[in-house]
């Protein structure tokens, strides 16, 4: 009978992916619901030594795939080691982090092995008991983001999802023990259907606003483009970023990889400091897992302060200055 929960930790030059981290601590609370295991499956050359680092994160075990052929990401010779691993595993669920990895890979083995597949996740769990099995109920926007969808894979297994960076929450936990193993696959040349002939990095300056820690977001009420320049002085004087709305992104104020929400980046910094943001549900579903939310808004209604742990009433134009400079004051301050 299919059972445990398994993860592909996706690793890019040996670095385990902050998503399949992600991917860990969810798949242990499926895996809980359940009363079954956690296994993750790491596909690479010369990547075994981050196997332990898997376990701290989730893992049980950790099924360890090492081959030349894998060693940068191809879509055949991965598909085909996922695939052995589900036939000879029979896991009850997989997951993938919907990255351009993820993404790739997880139509293939779907479609290998005959069952659904769900992209895009913002929400997992297991559901109720309905026929003598609990099934694994996934969560994602459709229909452009105006209704959520839940999706059941009731006849096939295992159950699929790819599942959004950024949305989950990573457990760490440096005393937890597990097992490695090796996993064989018999590779052929002919596995290896295209030949890469150059690896090109790009040097990305975009930023990526899910990795900061304080995030400082402008809403329409900021008033204009160049205001943004305000909140990137507050910004770097806390060490973080700055996000915004949709609003100002459809406005064509700040580029779409800073916008925070349903249709934009899940958030979960230390600090989200929320300015002139009314609080529409779209945006409230990618930053209300913040650890510490701040909202200035003039109006005292607005439905920010529904989920901010300190709400500020007034004009953010002259709180924001203020603000800015009392950090920096305090800054100055701890250095004497
Ligand atoms: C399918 C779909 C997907 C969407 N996805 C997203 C998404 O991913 N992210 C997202 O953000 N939105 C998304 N939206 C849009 C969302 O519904 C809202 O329209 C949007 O979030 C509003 O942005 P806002 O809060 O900046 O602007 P507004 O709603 O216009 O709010 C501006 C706020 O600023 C306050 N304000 C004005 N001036 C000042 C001042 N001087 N000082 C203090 N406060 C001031 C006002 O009181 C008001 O509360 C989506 C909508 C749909 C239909």
């Amino acid at each position: 009978m299919s059972k445990d929960v398994y993860v592909f930790a996706e690793q890019r030059d040996g670095n385990v992916q902050k998503v399949s981290l992600e991917l860990l601590g969810e798949a242990t609370k499926l895996a809980g619901a359940l009363g079954e295991k956690v296994v993750a499956i790491l596909i690479g050359q010369g990547v075994k030594a981050k196997a332990q680092e898997l376990i701290t994160y989730g893992a049980d075990s950790v099924l360890v795939i090492e081959n030349d052929m894998v060693k940068e990401y191809v879509t055949e010779p991965y598909a085909k080691a996922v695939c052995k691993v589900i036939k000879d595993c029979d896991p009850s669920i997989v997951l993938y982090g919907a990255t351009a990895i993820g993404r790739d890979l997880a139509p293939r083995v779907a479609a290998r092995h005959h069952t659904g597949l769900t992209a895009d996740c913002t929400k997992l769990e297991i559901g109720a008991e309905e026929g003598g099995t609990k099934l694994l109920w996934m969560t994602r926007p459709a229909f452009g983001g105006n209704i959520m969808a839940t999706i059941k894979c009731a006849n096939y297994r295992p159950q699929m999802a790819t599942v959004r960076p950024g949305v989950m929450k990573i457990v760490h936990d440096t005393g937890r023990k597990g097992e490695i193993k090796d996993f064989k696959v018999d590779f052929v040349p002919a596995d290896m259907n295209v030949r890469i002939r150059k690896v090109v990095k790009e040097d990305k300056k975009a930023v990526d606003i899910t990795e900061s820690k304080v995030l400082v977001s402008g809403g329409r009420g900021i008033g204009s483009r160049d205001y943004f320049a305000e909140l990137g002085k507050l910004a770097k004087a806390l060490g973080g970023e700055v996000s915004s709305s949709r609003a100002n992104v459809d406005a064509g104020w700040i580029e779409k990889e800073r916008q925070v929400g349903q249709t934009g980046k899940t958030v979960r910094p230390n600090l989200y400091l929320a300015l002139g943001i009314s609080g529409a549900i779209q945006h409230l579903a990618g930053m209300e897992g913040s650890d510490l939310i701040i909202a200035v808004n003039k109006n005292e209604t607005a439905p920010i302060f529904d989920v901010a742990d300190l709400g500020i009433v007034g004009d953010l134009k002259a709180i924001v200055p203020k603000l800015t400079d009392a950090v920096n004051k305090y800054k100055a301050a701890a250095l004497k």
